[in-house]
């Protein structure tokens, strides 16, 4: 019965230090019993000038439409194109969603972060739109249409309403740049008016920024541009520890897909000292955005038992513990 009703998980491990924090959270849902099955996707990485996923395999995590996502190393100057890139464009995953929440045990400046980031994830200035105009002129293309600003807006609502969130905050420049982030406040502004329940407030990103790092309090959701959402979610990440402890969610119409924010760490890999916790927090965000809220909740709390008491930590944390004893500290208090 319970494998009848689990759920198909696109499952990509990723290389370096993927596989071990992948396996990680395998045994940790093991251990809790959680209703998903793991698809294994090929990669075709080795292959040079390659997508990094086959046409048969991205229909494979297509079709499963939620995925699990290790960190996959990007080789500079040539081979295949980085895999983040090829999954947002080829399952048009428009929002990129990343809670920083404090973590129990990790002392930062404040202890009781609780932010959202959620970045519009595919045009803005990341559009890839450049030209050389005349010798020593590049122009750089900001696109912004009315079709992304809307659906980025909606998903931030909807997440806020989801989630019992009670503001959310438009981040632009649009006193500079006032026809692109003009449009991006237009629509969110008029999605706002679906949500009457939900506090809605703009702000400029600058200023944004430095009302976040002197009082984090001040905001709970925030939906912003591209290029303001890479840097404003680096800044959250900072105030609860840093990336090695952000989760994060790719959204699209159709599909999720849910990663760690760090890198395959090559300096690590191979060696039982990765510290599994930000892949664990973004397996966390994707069975709550299947709605297994209880399997969310227990793995949640073993993890911040584990973190407050302090005894069993990774060494990028200040611990001795390897990923193994790490993992087994959690099952343990499930
Ligand atoms: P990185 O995040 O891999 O490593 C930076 C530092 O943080 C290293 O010292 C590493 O040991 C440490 N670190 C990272 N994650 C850790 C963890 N879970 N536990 C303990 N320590 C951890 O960044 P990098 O070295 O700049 O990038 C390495 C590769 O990863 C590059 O090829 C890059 O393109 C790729 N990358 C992939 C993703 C992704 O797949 N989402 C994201 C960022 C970078």
């Amino acid at each position: 019965c319970q494998r009848l009703s689990s759920t198909k998980i696109s499952a990509i491990p990723g290389d370096g230090i993927g596989p071990e924090v992948f396996q990680s959270v395998v045994d940790i849902f093991d251990a809790t019993q959680a209703p998903v099955i793991w698809d294994v996707i090929k990669l075709s990485t080795k292959m040079e000038g390659k997508d990094p996923i086959s046409p048969e395999e991205i229909e494979k995590v297509r079709a499963n439409k939620v995925g699990l996502k290790g960190p996959t190393t990007t080789p500079i100057g040539g081979g295949h194109v980085s895999m983040n890139v090829f999954l947002r464009r080829e399952l048009t995953l428009y929002a990129n969603v990343r809670p920083c929440v404090s973590v129990p045990g990790v002392k930062t400046l404040y202890d009781d972060v609780n932010l959202v980031t959620i970045r519009e994830n595919t045009e803005g200035e990341y559009s890839g739109k450049e030209h050389e105009v005349v010798p020593g002129v590049i122009e750089n293309l900001k696109i912004v249409s009315e079709k992304a600003c809307l659906r980025v807006a909606k998903y931030a609502f909807e997440y806020a309403a989801k989630y019992g969130r009670k503001k959310v905050s438009a981040f632009h420049k649009a006193s500079v740049m006032k026809m692109g982030d003009g449009l991006f406040l237009k629509k969110t502004r008029e999605v706002g008016k679906d949500y009457p329940m939900i506090g809605y407030e703009e702000r400029n990103v600058d200023t944004a920024c430095g009302m976040l790092v002197a009082n984090p309090h001040l905001f709970d959701v925030m939906v912003m541009p591209n290029l303001y959402g890479d840097i404003v979610s680096d800044v959250c990440a900072g105030l609860i520890g840093g990336l090695g402890l952000t989760p994060s969610g790719n959204i699209g119409e159709n599909n999720a897909i849910f990663e760690a924010v760090h890198g395959s760490a090559p300096d690590i890999a191979g060696k039982n000292l990765a510290n599994p916790t930000a892949l664990l927090l973004s397996s966390i965000m994707m069975l709550r955005h299947l709605n297994l809220f209880d399997h969310a909740d227990k793995i949640e709390k073993a993890v911040h038992g584990v973190l407050k008491d302090g005894v069993t930590k990774t060494r990028d944390l200040g611990g001795s513990a390897t990923t193994t004893e790490y993992t087994k500290a959690i099952i343990s208090r499930l």
